[in-house]
Order: C-alpha cells, then structure tokens, then sequence
C-alpha cells in the first residue's frame, strides 16, 4: 500500500444516487487519482474494478455518497475487505510506508509478511486485511485469487532485483544511468506492486544509499 493524493471532486459532478458513485466521471478521476492501481493489493490495470467504501456505507447514506469514502480497489480486495475492516490506514491521509513495510518471501513457498515499522492504532487490521488478501482469506476462491497474485508479485520483484544486481555490478557509466531510470520507474509509487519494491529499498541500508532519493 502507497501514498496516494486524491483530487477534490470537481463541482459538476454529484454524487447523491447509487448510479451515480460508479459513474464513468467518478470512477475516472479514481483511475487517476489511485494510479490506476488497487489501492490494497496494488495490482495495476486491475480488470475488475470496484469503487470500494473505505469505510463501510451499510444504513450510511453519507458515507456511501461521500466522495472522500470512495476508492479505487479490485473485487478480490474488496471482497475479501467487505465490511469487516472499517479501521485501517488511509493511505490518501497517511502514508502507509510509514507504519508497514510489506516483504515477500519465495521460499519455501510465496508468502507476503506485513510487518508494522511504527505504530498506529490501525496496524492491526491493516495487516491482517493485507495478509488475508495476499494469502487467501480461507475460501477456496480467494486462496487461488491470491496465488496469482504472488505469482504476478514474484516475477516483478525479480525483474526489480536483477535491474538492482546489474546497477550494482555495471561499470559502464551509460548502462548504470540506464538501469537506475528503470529503477525509478520500477519504484515510483505508481508502479504496479511497488510498495514491495520500496520496502526492499527501505529495509537496507546498501540500497537506502544507493536509491533512497528515488523513494520521494
Ligand atoms: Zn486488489
């Protein structure tokens, strides 16, 4: 989970009815405000698309047509998040890098751990909602949901860390200059799965020297 910087909604768009908070409008401005990426898993160009209540709207009219509760997710977060997990961290307030870092592990199977780095009151269920959703929530659905997931996780952290060994070991200065834009590129919030990639960058000191200042 990263930053993310939500635009205030333009005057002529109102949302007061149910067609209205999954209007094209709405949901573009979320696309780009979101990076077009599920603000939970991260998965970029998601192909289910939800406007996900941050907080649950149930017998809440206000909050169902409140744009500062509307988010960009995908249907295997939001289901899996339903109406269970009302006190997580906003990543549009808060930036989530600050109280987590999210680490995947290859062996002896993929598994993500959510660690908590600082805390916040809402720790808590922000790792438990993310390690349910990154390692199934128990139903058979969200289980294979979930290993496709880290499937798509693996193969970038490992296109991420063979541009991170061919930066480190490159002495050709224009190589070097070419790999290290790709490793901005690679860790920029709006990269797909990218909170994985910076927490690798975050959690060593080596690469803090190196790619600290790509991490703004
Ligand atoms: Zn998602």
């Amino acid at each position: 989970m990263v930053k993310v910087k939500k635009s205030l909604l333009p005057k002529e768009i109102v949302i007061k009815k149910e067609e209205d908070y999954r209007s094209e409008k709405v949901i573009s401005i979320l696309q780009k405000d979101f990076y077009n990426k599920c603000y939970l898993c991260e998965e970029k160009n998601p192909t289910t698309i939800n406007v996900e209540h941050f907080r649950s709207c149930k017998n809440n009219e206000d909050l169902k047509y409140n744009w500062e509760n509307l988010f960009y997710a995908c249907a295997h977060c939001n289901r899996i998040k339903g109406s269970q997990y009302d006190h997580i961290i906003d990543c549009t307030k808060d930036d989530p890098e600050m109280y987590i870092h999210i680490r995947f592990n290859s062996y002896p199977e993929h598994n993500v751990e959510v660690l908590p780095v600082l805390y916040s009151p809402e720790n808590g269920e922000t790792q438990e909602l993310l390690d349910k959703i990154y390692n199934g929530a128990g139903t058979a659905i969200s289980d294979f949901e979930a290993k496709n997931l880290k499937s798509k996780i693996s193969d970038e952290i490992k296109e991420f860390t063979e541009y991170i060994d061919n930066y480190v070991n490159e002495s050709d200065e224009k190589l070097r200059t070419a790999y290290r834009k790709k490793i901005k590129q690679m860790l920029s919030r709006e990269g797909q799965f990218s909170g994985f990639k910076r927490s690798i960058v975050m959690e060593n000191k080596e690469l803090i020297q190196h790619f600290g200042e790509l991490l703004r």
